[in-house]
């Protein structure tokens, strides 16, 4: 028995298959979501530091199938949702930030003809074989947004000043984001 998260198979075995795959896993079993996650909180201090950051579990759903217009080319819908424990850019103290993305997507080959199909993306794939459990990581941390904050007033802690001093604004996914950018 393998387990379908983990395993690495090709698109086309997953959609004939007609594979679905529920997720509950720890954050930690995601490496680089999990740095950057931890990348954040290292930034507070020590006392502040949430010491169950790494027990929040990542949760959803993949479904895998050959794409009803393109029947030969396979498709991925599913959802997936995690709620990390982030720093707010704009109070500096740690809050819990929710993060759900919806993946609608094609899986096809690098450099092959363009398929359209409306309402899913297309995912270009860097080999034969995919390890749905990167997909699931990747939309995450597509998913996070540039600076987090709390998302009302009344949580937050701290003046406004702080976002309007130049250059006093650390954007830790930001900068890990452009650095992964970079890499690929
Ligand atoms: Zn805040």
């Amino acid at each position: 028995m393998g387990n379908p998260l983990r395993d690495r198979r090709t698109p086309s075995k997953l959609a004939a298959s007609g594979q679905v795959i529920e997720i509950a896993e720890k954050i930690t079993n995601f490496e680089r979501l999990a740095s950057i996650v931890e990348a954040d909180l290292l930034t507070l201090d020590p006392d502040k530091l949430p010491s169950d950051w790494r027990d929040t579990v990542v949760a959803g759903r993949l479904g895998f199938s050959f794409s009803g217009t393109h029947s030969s080319v396979p498709a991925l819908h599913g959802e997936v949702e995690v709620t990390i424990d982030a720093v707010c850019q704009r109070c500096l103290e740690p809050f819990r930030l929710p993060l759900a993305a919806e993946l609608r997507l094609l899986l096809v080959e690098k450099n092959s003809d363009a398929v359209k199909v409306d309402g899913y993306e297309n995912w270009e794939l860097a080999e034969d074989k995919l390890r749905p459990l990167d997909l699931v990581e990747e939309a995450l941390i597509m998913a996070m947004p540039f600076a987090a904050m709390h998302a009302d007033d009344e949580s937050c802690n701290e003046p406004e000043e702080v976002i309007d001093e130049p250059g006093g604004i650390v954007q830790p996914f930001a900068t890990l984001r452009s650095q992964m950018d970079d890499e690929n």
